[in-house]
């Protein structure tokens, strides 16, 4: 064969998250979490690392002061964003330009206008002062001694409109020194077969005076896709975001294009040993962001490799590899059977042989009627893992020592002002001694759940790295209105793994209660 001789060919991952990633809506991150987040990005080793836009904010700014004294990077460099000097203006005199050096990073990115169009309604000035500002710009950080990247903005709209222009503003940045010519489809609504076509031209016109390089919005639901067409075309510099984060509807997800390049094109993109962090990674970030990893996420989703198999289970644990397009472990993410009341005693032998649990022929049968019994009241364990975990280890004959709730009392009280306060009362037993605890919260489950902390905390200080990240209510049956059948699901992590518990009660603080329980039972039983 002799393939496994030829040298893999490189292809840079360059990670926007820090920057276009934040122009999510509903994320705002400090600039410790930026530096976290950096701190990630360099774990899994990609590329480049765009710290966001020194100048445009204070906040840019203290991270690239904090970024050069606190990280360390192993394999990343840090990458400042700007943009070209100003129409008319000068270099030495532009603060952009100035924002862009002070920020003492090695690299830096530019933004340059490459469509037409945006030059003279956006800018208001003339082609060639366009051309002027990308090579006046390029050529001083280049004597400046930085590594000067530049992001063709709305390239590929631009060149459908004038590809004399878009290729006059290529030229001028390679004449100039610039190492890389990142084509960016900043509107989304490119599709593969054109950037595979545009690409293949400037890819002929470049040749290989400069890296070029891709950077793609979602719009069309292909940034992905885009990124591939254009690696095939030629381009080895990919940008995206993790988890695909971006604004309206994001930008390439480098969980998904990375494992794309290395595992199924053959190319290199993080050092081979690292990829196995991917589905860490991903679920770190989303969790310093507080924006939950979608579970239907290729590769890192908690989906991805989940089976809902039925009478097939046995032939996925004889073959797994016939069910996988990828060994899941090569991403860090692992195969899961997914258990619902259809369960057959084969799904419940492989769920309890992937959780680690002994269970004879007995105790299977009895969580086959558990799942029945429970899945009728509206209980769902398709959801609820750590629950469907706990059931499964006490039919095995479990009896857990952790802790075991005496008592719970909850108040609510409005004041004569129309002020809300809600108390909470738990009387908790740990090793046979009892601790009762009162707290305050802004509703009784967070009220329950400050209670059950304070007394579990002092004998157990590793609940402090457990939190609730989400709380879901829903109403199982409509019809009976306020008395209808409440279910609970609590989504709770400790920064390494995430669970999911569930609790089912006409009353709602039960349900809650129950899933609040589980939760920490589960985090406890797994710290
Ligand atoms: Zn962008």
């Amino acid at each position: 064969m002799g393939t496994q001789n030829t040298p893999r060919e490189l292809v840079e991952a360059f990670d926007t998250t820090l920057r276009d990633g934040m122009q999510v809506e509903g994320v705002s991150a400090t600039v410790e979490d930026k530096l976290r987040i950096a701190e990630q990005l360099d774990f899994l080793g990609v590329h480049f690392i765009e710290g966001g836009w020194p100048g445009a904010n204070p906040k840019d700014i203290e991270f690239f002061a904090r970024a050069a004294k606190e990280l360390n990077f192993r394999h990343s460099t840090l990458v400042a964003f700007g943009s070209t000097r100003r129409p008319k203006g000068k270099v030495d005199e532009d603060a952009t330009l100035r924002n862009l050096l002070d920020a003492n990073t090695s690299a830096v990115c530019i933004v340059a206008k490459s469509w037409d169009y945006h030059v003279t309604d956006a800018l208001q000035t003339t082609l060639d002062e366009g051309v002027l500002m990308v090579s006046d710009s390029v050529d001083f950080l280049n004597t400046n001694g930085r590594r000067v990247m530049v992001d063709l903005e709305h390239f590929f709209d631009g060149y459908k409109n004038n590809p004399e222009f878009a290729m006059r503003v290529v030229e001028a940045a390679v004449m100039k020194g610039a190492t890389h010519l990142v084509m960016c489809d900043t509107n989304g609504g490119s599709l593969p077969h054109e950037v595979a076509e545009i690409v293949t031209r400037v890819k002929a016109f470049v040749g290989n005076d400069a890296t070029l390089g891709i950077h793609c919005h979602d719009d069309t639901g292909c940034a992905v896709a885009n990124s591939m067409a254009a690696v095939v075309a030629g381009v080895r510099h990919v940008q995206g975001t993790l988890n695909g984060l971006g604004e309206r509807t994001g930008n390439t997800n480098l969980t998904t294009v990375i494992p794309n390049l290395q595992l199924k094109m053959g190319f290199d993109c993080l050092p081979a040993e690292n990829l196995q962090r991917l589905t860490a990674v991903s679920n770190h970030v989303a969790e310093v962001l507080n924006r939950p990893l979608n579970p239907q996420a290729p590769y890192v989703g908690a989906s991805a490799f989940a089976h809902k198999a039925g009478l097939h289970v046995s032939a996925i644990s004889r073959a797994k590899d016939a069910y996988e397009h990828v060994d899941p472990d090569l991403v860090g993410n692992g195969t899961r059977f997914v258990v619902s009341e259809m369960a057959g005693r084969a799904t419940i032998e492989m769920k309890a042989k992937e959780l680690g649990i002994e269970m004879g022929g007995q105790a299977v049968g009895q969580v086959i009627d558990d799942l029945k019994r429970l899945e009728h009241e509206g209980y769902h364990f398709e959801a609820a893992d750590a629950s469907l975990e706990l059931l499964m280890r006490r039919a095995a004959g479990w009896q857990q020592d952790i802790f075991h709730v005496d008592s719970m009392r909850v108040v609510t009280e409005e004041d004569s002002n129309g002020v809300f306060t809600t108390e909470a009362t738990v009387k908790v037993v740990v090793n046979g001694e009892a601790f009762v605890n009162t707290a305050h919260g802004n509703g009784p489950v967070n009220a329950i759940d400050a209670a059950l902390r304070a007394a579990l905390l002092p004998r157990y200080p590793e609940l402090a790295k457990v939190h609730l990240v989400d709380y879901k209510v829903r109403i199982l049956d409509g019809g009976s209105a306020t008395g209808a059948v409440t279910r609970v699901l609590i989504d709770a992590t400790n920064g390494d793994r995430s669970w999911t518990t569930i609790g089912v009660s006409a009353n709602i603080i039960e349900a809650s209660w129950q899933a609040l329980e589980e939760s920490l039972l589960y985090g406890l039983l797994h710290s």
